[in-house]
């Protein structure tokens, strides 16, 4: 019977179903057990927890997940990765399930934390359609999701400068997201251009009297124009800079000087 440890190197497995990195599907696979191991430990303990992996190819961070004691399900596009995936659901003892498709069009298991080293469109589309979902809090615990550096620094970031966008107010306004490890792009075979990192967000409380509908507009006209004052910017949404003037807030200020809790108080007015 085979088992966990008894698995052959990734390596081998990659040659061995020959999974060439496709472009297409932007592959970069990690292969070290070490970082592995530790990208699977952002979550917190998973012995017995349910996990929703995306996109786990030859299924490294898989047999990490696995390893860590999580029950395990995971969807992925290339079928040529399907016959190695089956074999680790067995060395599991069937912790593992996998289904053959399309995360965009795939809903994550309620309960489940999400972990995935995804190409970064689709990461990004994933990520906002998770923090963008009603009714809060989700059905998924945690999400912990690779990305471009850049891009985890926009989702972290505070107020002030040139990261602070979108995607930081809404990782943040009802969730706590943070840099949990950076990636040395030389880590990934074959290695991206870019250096990488985890972000960890967990869902937190949603503030009363406001839709992420309304807030996602509100952010949308602040930073769609981020180099020009509140007023000119929000000029298209109703109410909005007359909100800002209730507040105290001066519209003469630029959309990357309003704290998440500002935006949030403007959305609540309108
Ligand atoms: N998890 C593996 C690892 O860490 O080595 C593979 C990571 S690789 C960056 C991205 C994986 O996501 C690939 O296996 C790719 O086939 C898969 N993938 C790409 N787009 C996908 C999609 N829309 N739905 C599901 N899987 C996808």
């Amino acid at each position: 019977m085979s088992s966990l440890a008894g698995l052959p190197p990734l390596r081998e497995v990659i040659a061995r179903h020959g999974l060439s990195a496709s472009k297409a599907l932007g592959q970069n696979f990690l292969l070290d057990e070490q970082l592995l191991d530790r990208i699977a430990r952002v979550p917190g303990p998973l012995d017995g927890a349910l996990v929703y992996e995306v996109g786990p190819g030859p299924g490294g961070l898989t047999r990490a997940l696995l390893r860590a004691g999580a029950r395990v399900t995971a969807v992925e596009r290339d079928r040529r990765c399907l016959a190695p995936l089956a074999e680790l659901s067995e060395a599991s003892g069937g912790r593992l399930d996998v289904i053959e498709g399309d995360a965009l069009e795939v809903e994550p298991p309620a309960g489940a934390h999400i972990v995935a080293n995804l190409p970064y469109n689709v990461g990004t589309a994933l990520l906002v359609r998770w923090l963008g979902g009603e009714p809060w809090p989700p059905a998924w615990r945690s999400l912990t999701l690779m990305f471009q550096q850049e891009v985890a620094e926009r989702i972290v970031a505070k107020p002030g400068g040139d990261a602070y966008g979108r995607l930081s107010v809404l990782a943040q306004w009802r969730s706590e997201a943070r840099l949990a490890m950076k990636v040395h792009r030389s880590a990934f075979v074959p290695p991206p251009k870019v250096m990488s990192a985890v972000v960890h967000i967990t869902p937190g409380t949603q503030p009363e009297g406001v839709s992420a509908a309304t807030l996602e507009r509100l952010t949308a006209a602040a930073f769609g124009q981020r180099r020009k004052m509140l007023r000119r910017s929000l000029a298209g949404v109703p109410g909005a800079v007359e909100a800002l003037e209730n507040l105290g807030i001066d519209p003469e200020r630029r959309a990357e000087t309003l704290a998440v809790a500002d935006f949030v108080t403007v959305a609540r007015l309108l």
